[in-house]
């Protein structure tokens, strides 16, 4: 018999939170971590009394209230509200999302009924090329974002920025990555629609810390380095790694995209009065600017401390040695992740969860999600046997 019911691989959220819910229900679990620390890419690291977002900035957002109480009960989260500027081609700075103060910077209207006139201006020359073609939906993503908000802002707020991230031209990305950004016809900056929204009180750690007290955990441990013995300790793998690399890269290798940080301590107390400032010019090389301390600014005299932590953001392709960030899922990419998912379904004692064995963009509430609806029929499985 194995000594474990679940060796879990990767300490992140999706490792972490099953971890959690699985040990509360009486199972005995393993987790294994191949970097220095838990928490994968949410984890916070303190410099000069600040937690700096080490992987990048994470804002915890969603509208499901039993998500909200869940890391709630482990920490408690502060009322941080994401409301990012821009710096644009055009040497102005905008309001993000998209909304009125957005519309009023960039063309001068004032009420919804103008901006929509406007909006409806911007869009005809798409929606015409579109109608001639027979094209009925977006095809990429420069195709959608022209759709959504027109050319004005296409080009100072999206294309440059977006071909940075992604390396790749508008017109080669899905659609659906520029349908994240909320449309909206009020005075709202709230980057995010969801009812909840905030950064754990103490940083990304504490709540970690907190799913995994109790818990067995092995950090500097990689699952490859020793794979047959950690096949065998276990009833069940829950694997939150790359699944390309779980695989032997038989089908080939997914393609990611990475961040590449460069941090700075300022001997001053605020920077850029913002959390979050992007680029939105190729004129530029980062994507933005983060500035650590204003996301714990509430509750907290932050601005007492004489120094600031800074993290330019540069995008880059994904290589060996670095971290997979962001999945691309292009057509390339999908059809050789579901030749690598189609294997995994085949596997009955490995269960694959999380951002790079799903090979799929997920904001941190949805992977909570996934792991409350992956118990759920862990349990519905037992029930049945
Ligand atoms: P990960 O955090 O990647 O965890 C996987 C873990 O597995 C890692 O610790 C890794 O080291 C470990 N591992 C991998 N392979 C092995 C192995 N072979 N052996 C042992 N261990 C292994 N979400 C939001 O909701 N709001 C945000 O603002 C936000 N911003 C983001 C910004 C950036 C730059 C990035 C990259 C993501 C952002 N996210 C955000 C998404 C968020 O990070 C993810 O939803 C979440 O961290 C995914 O958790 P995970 O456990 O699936 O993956
Ligand atoms: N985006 C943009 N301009 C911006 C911010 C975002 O064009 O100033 C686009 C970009 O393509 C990005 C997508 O909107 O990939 C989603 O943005 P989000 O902030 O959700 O991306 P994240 O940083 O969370 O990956």
């Amino acid at each position: 018999m194995a000594k474990y019911d679940y060796l879990i691989v990767g300490s992140g959220l999706f490792g972490a939170t099953f971890a959690h819910i699985a040990h509360k229900r009486g199972k005995k679990c393993l987790v294994i971590e191949k970097r220095y620390h838990l928490g994968g890419n949410i984890y916070c690291e303190e410099i000069k009394g600040i937690n700096v977002h080490k992987y990048g900035a994470h804002i915890f957002h969603t509208s499901d209230k039993l998500i909200w109480d869940f890391v709630n009960s482990i920490v408690p989260f502060n009322r941080y509200t994401n409301s990012p500027v821009a710096m644009a081609p055009n040497g102005k700075l905008y309001n993000l999302p998209f909304n009125m103060n957005t519309f009023y910077q960039m063309w001068g209207v004032r009420t919804p009924k103008e901006a929509q006139i406007k909006l409806n201006e911007q869009r005809q020359e798409v929606l015409e090329r579109m109608r001639e073609n027979n094209i009925v939906e977006p095809r990429n993503l420069e195709e959608q974002a022209l759709m959504l908000i027109g050319k004005d802002i296409y080009e100072q707020l999206i294309k440059d920025y977006t071909e940075k991230q992604w390396g790749r031209p508008c017109n080669q990305l899905p659609a659906f990555i520029i349908r994240r950004l909320p449309v909206r016809m009020t005075y709202d900056n709230n980057y995010f629609n969801d009812i909840y929204q905030g950064i754990p009180i103490g940083g990304y750690n504490k709540l970690t810390e907190g799913l995994l007290d109790g818990i067995e955990v092995k950090l500097n441990t990689d699952f490859f380095e020793n794979r047959d013995k950690w096949e065998s300790v276990a009833d069940k793998i829950i694997f939150t790694g790359k699944i390309d690399e779980f695989y032997n890269y038989c089908f080939g290798k997914l393609e990611y995209r990475t961040v590449r940080f460069q941090t700075e301590v300022l001997d001053e107390p605020n920077f850029q009065g913002n959390a979050v400032v992007n680029y939105t010019t190729k004129q530029v090389p980062f994507t933005r600017i983060i500035e650590h301390k204003h996301f714990e600014s509430f509750g907290n005299s932050v601005y007492d401390n004489p120094h600031t932590v800074i993290s330019r953001e540069y995008s880059t392709e994904w290589m060996d040695g670095m971290e997979p960030f962001y999945p691309v899922n292009d057509t390339k990419n999908q059809v050789i992740y579901e030749k690598y998912q189609k294997l995994a379904k085949e596997d009955q004692n490995i269960i694959f969860g999380g951002r790079l064995a799903e090979y799929k963009y997920y904001d941190m509430a949805p992977i909570i999600s996934n792991v409350f609806n992956l118990i759920e029929s862990l349990c519905q499985n037992n029930h049945k046997k």
